[in-house]
């Protein structure tokens, strides 16, 4: 398409969108990649980084840099269900730990390792819709950090932007394999 700025556009930069963003431009992909938040931020999460996770940083070579942190692995999860506890080690032989790090730390991280990447990372930036053509999503709207009105377009729109997501809304996706809440974990 003559008008297709980027090849894609990430919508949410956190544990999703930034390693999202990461491997498209590992890859050559022109990507731009946007958060309303700013980095280092926090936001809700108890931390727990599982193992399969901290494979996925090993392999993207990124484990290095959370452990320069000082973050300590963890060996061992314990569920107390107040009669009894379930405990044992967490891992497999290839990622045998899992990691806690603060959200400051992690999303940090992989926020820079996609600029790193070549992916250019808008901060501040709000998406308030999706643009659409023929029916098909060509890019976002919305707003940059200094309220200025901003459209761009790209060949692919990916919404990495958590629950309650703006781009789920927005093209109102088929849902599937849906199950009703049985506790705030499950
Ligand atoms: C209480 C709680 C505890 C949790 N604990 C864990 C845990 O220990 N381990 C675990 O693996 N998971 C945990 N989770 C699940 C956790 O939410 C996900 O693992 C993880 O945060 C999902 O990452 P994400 O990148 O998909 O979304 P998010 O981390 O939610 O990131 C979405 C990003 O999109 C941005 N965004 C949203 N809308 C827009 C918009 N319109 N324009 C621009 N940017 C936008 C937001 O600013 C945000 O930065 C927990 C969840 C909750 C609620």
């Amino acid at each position: 398409m003559a008008d297709t700025r980027y090849d894609a556009i990430v919508v949410g930069a956190r544990c999703a969108g930034a390693p999202t963003a990461m491997l498209l431009a590992r890859r050559g992909h022109k990507v731009l990649v946007v958060d309303r938040a700013t980095f280092p931020s926090d936001t809700v999460s108890t931390h727990l980084l599982h193992p399969p996770g901290v494979a996925s940083l090993r392999r993207w070579g990124l484990l290095e840099r959370l452990e320069a942190t000082g973050c300590p692995p963890i060996d061992t999860y314990a569920f107390d269900f107040g009669p009894f506890t379930i405990s044992g080690a967490p891992g497999t032989e290839e990622a045998p730990v899992a990691y806690g790090p603060r959200r400051t730390v992690l999303d940090k991280l992989l926020v820079d390792a996609a600029a790193e990447a070549g992916a250019e990372v808008r901060e501040g930036f709000t998406v308030q819709d999706v643009v659409l053509t023929d029916g098909r999503v060509t890019g976002i709207r919305g707003q940059d950090r200094h309220g200025r009105a901003v459209t761009e377009r790209a060949r692919v729109v990916v919404g990495a932007d958590g629950r309650h997501s703006h781009v789920a809304r927005a093209v109102g996706p088929e849902h599937y394999h849906e199950r009703p809440p049985l506790l705030c974990g499950y």
